[in-house]
């Protein structure tokens, strides 16, 4: 991608809108674009960025034994009265008659949909367990948009919903999203901590939001420092040993974590004084166990191994896909930019021309270009190198090849690790080497 063509819009100064970091640095750095209060559009950069974030945590919901669907976005009300949820929804709920006067909705959540999905199909205890997600557009009109897509009125989002035979099974269904969600983080590079939490208008008795420690945040949090020398990527818990599972989720739920609004004084106190840790974080994701909250209502039944009727029993799993984008910022940043972790970065490497024009430098710029096809940007304009370095520190990639006219001379290329701003003056070909490990 050379930027004497690409569409990435940078911004020297700061927008007075913006009140936290990432939201300022998804605006300087392109990434997004306001179009109404709290509605975004995606730019060239941050919509890689999006997908990458989201090809995440599809492999991890995939590897858990869900299976993807897409549900559409505007829904019927007449479904959302059978689960009783229309009325009670509120504001927040953006409501549409279309031209028959029939009454629609921009959904913000699919326990509904789902719901009448599966139970056109389900007749036999043998259609169960089935876990079912999609990554779709929400619509919540939010009484205080704010923070760029940390908190958006239309957001992406990933969510998910079991269905099971027993209480017992679904509590199984339950843990293994537990543990999806540990590992979707902590492949992001981001700790996130289970909290228990309320259940709300949802409702149901099971449920955790996973909240990363962040001062932006909006939550209140009180966790045990345990959580911070915890490696649940390292578990080799497998998602259908039921017994493995079960110990796993006691052991990591049996650490003390809660938001303000489920925060208990008397288990608190009997944290160790040197393990509290009090602070702000963001909520990433959010799963709930509500048993047959909207399969009673609606209907969906199945016959038992024994004939009997059964009503399944559901819990439903989301992440803020989005949000994520702006947490990982919040999480990967100075002074100067952005600074992407590996896997989920737009472009992996930024090639610095400081001398368009220059025969030596134009080569190597070119070849290291070549070697990269769709994962670079190549700075190619005729700007001073002062802007080149101040723009490509912005954008964030995790490498940076810089190029100047006496270093190509001698065939060399500076490469600088934005991370953690080392850098090294290397051929071509270990450059390269360098790149590609
Ligand atoms: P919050 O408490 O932040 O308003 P919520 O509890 O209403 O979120 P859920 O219904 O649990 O949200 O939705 C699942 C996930 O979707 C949340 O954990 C969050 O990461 C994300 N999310 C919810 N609302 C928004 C929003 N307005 N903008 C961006 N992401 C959101
Ligand atoms: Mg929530």
């Amino acid at each position: 991608m050379r930027l004497t063509r690409a569409f990435l819009p940078t911004l020297k100064e700061t927008p007075a809108e913006a009140q936290i970091v990432s939201h300022r640095l998804m605006l300087r750095a392109g990434l997004i674009r306001q179009t109404s209060a709290g509605i975004y559009a995606w730019l060239p950069a941050g919509w890689r960025v999006l997908q990458k974030v989201t090809q995440i945590v599809r492999e991890e919901q995939n590897r858990a034994g869900a299976q993807e669907v897409l549900m559409p976005t505007i829904q019927s009300a007449e479904l959302w009265r059978q689960s009783g949820r229309y009325e009670d929804y509120g504001k927040e709920m953006l409501r549409i008659t279309d031209r028959h006067e029939r009454e629609m909705l921009y959904g913000p959540t699919n326990e509904e949909m789902i719901t009448d999905i599966f139970r056109s199909y389900a007749t036999s205890y043998r259609d169960l367990p089935r876990n079912l997600y999609h990554i779709q557009w929400k619509f919540r009109d939010e009484v205080r948009p704010r923070f760029g897509v940390m908190r958006g009125r239309e957001f992406l989002m990933k969510d998910g919903y079991s269905f099971d035979l027993t209480k017992e099974a679904s509590e199984h269904s339950y843990r293994q999203m537990f543990l999806a969600y540990l590992r979707t983080f902590q492949r992001l590079g981001l700790k996130a901590v289970p909290m228990r939490a309320d259940t709300g208008p949802i409702g149901g008795k099971l449920s955790h939001e996973f909240i990363i420690l962040a001062e932006t945040g909006e939550s209140t949090v009180f966790y045990d420092t345990k959580f911070d020398e915890f490696d649940w990527a390292g578990t080799e818990v497998g998602y259908d040993d039921v017994e493995a599972l079960n110990s796993f989720f006691e052991q990591v739920t049996s650490m003390y974590a809660a938001t303000d609004e489920m925060h208990d004084e008397a288990a608190w106190a009997a944290v160790p004084a040197a393990s509290q840790r009090e602070g702000k974080g963001i909520e990433v994701g959010h799963i709930f166990h509500f048993g047959t909250k909207y399969s009673e209502p609606m209907g969906l039944s199945v016959a038992g191994p024994d004939g009997n009727t059964v009503v399944p029993q559901m819990g439903s799993y989301g992440i803020g896909v989005s949000r994520l984008v702006a947490a990982l910022i919040e999480a990967n940043h100075d002074e100067n930019g952005i600074k992407w972790p590996d896997a989920v970065a737009p472009w992996k490497l930024s090639i610095l021309n400081l001398k368009v024009g220059d025969a030596a430098c134009d080569a190597l710029c070119e070849k290291l270009h070549a070697a990269f096809p769709d994962d670079a940007v190549y700075d190619d304009r005729g700007e001073r190198a002062g802007v080149k370095f101040a723009d490509a520190d912005l954008m964030g990639m995790p490498w940076q090849a810089i190029v100047g006219p006496r270093g190509a001379a001698a065939g060399k290329v500076e490469l600088k690790r934005r991370a953690t701003g080392e850098r090294e003056e290397l051929s071509l070909e270990d450059a390269l080497a360098k790149l590609r490990a």
